[in-house]
Order: structure tokens, then sequence, then C-alpha cells
């Protein structure tokens, strides 16, 4: 794209060249794929067709990127109820990958790729790592999980777009983990951010240093994590940690991602389309307002997907970016309507536990919430690790804690809240994304 702007900043990568897309230009190729994918889908795609046909609408209806709003949804159940095959609009002759979510209860949801679709999979994530900062020369440990989950195949193949070394690693043995940071000298590290968390937890164990590790960069994704997390993973480790988002449904991870200004995710709006809608009623919200996000997979061959809807809550960043990219950003997501949770009738996402948890000092970035029903009324304890430093503080200082704590979290959540201090390394660690809630009320 030779007549993208230069970008201001001198961080510039090749990769990133359409990352400075002029808008209007950006909105001509976003029309032009629109038109092209909304057609695709139609003819190839029984559900979509009989959504459009129930609408009484045609392709050739849409001629302006505001027709959108016309279109219909399409939600998580949608995959389920087609399983596993009913949403592809490509042969399976023409499928050179088939990649499934966990599905916690059920049969999971499958997503499916072209050669084409791998390929801009491959460039929107090395995009997302340039935009972290990275390029040829760098040292990729993969920490994300290989397999049918989309977050090892995807930072794989944009890493190696990218120019740099990947380290294949894959999820778990930390102790192995730790000896590779060390020996092969990864500058830079893909994994969730709980399991980040974990590793740093068990080099401080084994006396490993993080700040003499040549590691500078952490892309850390595939679970919400708050502002505040990432002030304490800064600080442990001295690592930059970047946010990185996706979802298996529109690619998988490389959706959007943070840049060295880490103030919002940029879209990678060539190939996604965004919206913010009110979850309610499915109203497009304008800039700014909060509401849930919805992408329209723009260059999507074997499964695209029309107006999905995450369920995931943020808003769309009015300003330009000091970075210098045209590409709009959402803020970071910090709520999943999913990880919602309804106690005594108030709304609770874990997010706001975090943020209240983690702004106070002496605690670690280990926690975990407890439901429980007494007598029919629901109960909420939060059992937060603190430092060895106030572990051995006097039983005083630690309940002024621990009210502290409390008083804080009834403020932000409108509920009464039983705050437990514990020990460091008394939470149990997960390997991928955190297990932050353990619901014991009887339905
Ligand atoms: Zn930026």
């Amino acid at each position: 794209m030779t007549s993208a702007a230069q970008p201001a900043r001198s961080c510039f990568h090749p990769t990133s060249a359409l990352d400075y897309i002029p808008r209007a230009e950006l909105e001509q190729l976003q029309l032009q794929r629109m038109r092209a994918i909304v057609a695709r889908a139609y003819e190839r795609v029984p559900l979509f067709q009989s959504r459009l046909d129930d609408r009484g609408l045609v392709p050739k209806d849409f001629l302006s990127l505001s027709d959108v709003a016309r279109l219909p949804f399409t939600v998580k159940t949608d995959l389920r109820d087609t399983y596993p095959f009913g949403l592809f609009a490509s042969p399976m002759q023409e499928i050179v990958r088939l990649h499934a979510s966990s599905g916690t209860t059920g049969k999971p949801i499958v997503v499916a790729y072209t050669n084409a679709d791998v390929d801009v999979w491959s460039s929107v994530m090395a995009r997302s790592f340039a935009a972290c900062g990275l390029h040829e020369g760098d040292i990729v440990q993969n920490a994300y999980g290989y397999g049918l989950f989309t977050g090892g195949l995807g930072a794989h193949y944009g890493a190696e777009r990218l120019g740099a070394t990947v380290i294949p690693v894959s999820v778990g043995n930390t102790d192995r983990q730790l000896m590779l940071l060390s020996d092969f000298g990864a500058t830079a590290i893909c994994c969730t951010p709980t399991y980040f968390l974990h590793l740093i937890d068990r080099a401080a164990a084994l006396g490993i240093d993080f700040r003499k590790l040549p590691l500078r960069a952490g892309v850390f994704g595939a679970e919400p994590w708050s502002e505040a997390m990432r002030r304490r993973i800064e600080q442990d480790s001295g690592v930059k940690a970047y946010d990185i988002y996706g979802l298996s449904e529109i690619i998988g991870p490389g959706v959007g991602v943070e840049c060295a200004c880490q103030a919002g995710l940029h879209i990678f709006e060539d190939h996604f389309y965004v919206e913010i809608v009110e979850p309610e009623t499915g109203r497009t919200l304008p800039d700014g307002e909060e509401g849930e996000l919805v992408l329209t997979t723009l260059s999507k061959q074997a499964m695209p997907l029309i107006r999905y809807r995450t369920r995931d809550i943020t808003a769309l960043v009015k300003e330009p970016c000091g970075c210098g990219r045209t590409l709009r950003r959402i803020r970071r997501i910090s709520r999943r309507a999913d990880d919602m949770l309804i106690i005594r009738g108030i709304n609770v996402f874990p997010s706001q536990v975090e943020t209240v948890l983690l702004d106070v000092e002496g605690t670690l970035p280990h926690y975990q919430i407890i439901l429980t029903r007494e007598h029919g009324l629901d109960q909420m304890e939060v059992q937060v690790e603190v430092t060895p430093e106030v572990f051995s503080d006097t039983v005083g200082a630690l309940e002024a804690l621990e009210k502290k704590l409390a008083e804080a979290m009834e403020r932000v959540l409108q509920i009464r809240v039983d705050v437990t201090l514990v020990e460091p390394r008394t939470i149990q660690r997960s390997e991928g994304k955190a297990k932050r809630v353990i619901d014991r009320r009887q339905s």
C-alpha cells in the first residue's frame, strides 16, 4: 500500500504498513470486502441466507458501510447449533485447518481456515508482534497451548512471518520454561497473563532474577486482565506487558493488539469490521460509549462471520493514537458478559475484584472468589495472597488490611464481601486461564 501515510514514530516495521492506511482508503477497502463477504456468506451458508431472506434483503442491497446495521447478528449458539461444519463457506477440499474451542460443556465450537485464511491470520499476528516492538532477530518463547486452541499456532505462524525465532514450547512444564528462558535467551514471551504470573512466582522460588534475563516483552491474551495486573507484572518482572485480543470464531489471536502507547488495542480493521452495540437492544453505539463488541470478518473465506456478538464489553476510543496508526482502538477488555456473576441480584465481574485488590499495597496478584449460599443468601468470600512481609505482620495489621480491602470492595461492588488474606503460594496456580471463581451455590 504505497499511499499509506508514513508513521510518526521511528519504531515502524514494514510489516505494519497497512496499520497506517489513510481512513478514506481503509473505508473503501472495507466496503469492497464487506460486499464480497456478505455475498459469499449468502450464497454458501444456509443459516445466513435464511436470515437475510427473513429480512427481505439480498447482498446487492448492501451499498455503504452504514448498511451493516441492517444485517442480522450471529451469536455463539449459531456455531453450536450448526456443529460441526454447518457455517463453512468452503468445501473441505479447500480447508487446510480446523480448530475448536475447549467448550466447558457439551460440544466445542469448530472453526475452519483455507490457505488464504491462514495467510491473513499469520499477517495480522505478525503485525501484532510488530506493534509490540518485535522484529527479526527477536526470540519468541511461545507458551500458548498448541493444539485445537488457536493461541499456539496463531502466535507461532505470526512470529515466523515476522522473521523472529520461535521456541514452540507450548504451555506447562514451568521449570523447563524457565530453563529455556535463561538458556535460549528469549526476548519475548507469549502466554496468558495468569501463566506469566506463575512463571514469575516460580522463578523467584528458584532464585532466577527475571530482570537479568534478556526478556523484554510479553504478549499476553486469551483472558481478560486489568490495568492493575499489568502494573504488577511489569513491576515484578521488568518485562513490558502488552495486551493482545482475539477469538477463535473470528480468526484466533490477532484481531487487535496494543502498541507501544499501551492505551487501547488497535483492531486490524482491514480484516475485521468493528462495532459496539447496546447488549439489550443491539443498537449501534457511537465511539466512546461502552457496549458489546461486534465483529465482522472482512476477508475470511472458510468461515465468514457477519456481525458476530463477542459478549466482550468495551468501547471504541475516539482519539487517534500517539503511535500514528490509523486503525481505531478499543479499550482493553476488562469484562466479559460470560464472566458476570449474579450475587444477591447484583452483577459482579471478577475484573472489578482484581482491580480493587491490586490497587492496595501488600497484596499479590493471586486471588480467588468463593461463592456459597447460607440460609438462602449468597455469600462472597475473596481469598487473596499477601507478601511474606505482610503475612508475618501482627494479627492486628492483618485484620486492618482485611477490613480495608472489604470496605473498598463493598464500595465498588455494592455488596458485602468477606476478605481472607492467605500466605503466598496458597492459591492453586494455573498453566492456562485462571480459575478465579469457585461457585459452591446450589442452584
Ligand atoms: Zn497506537
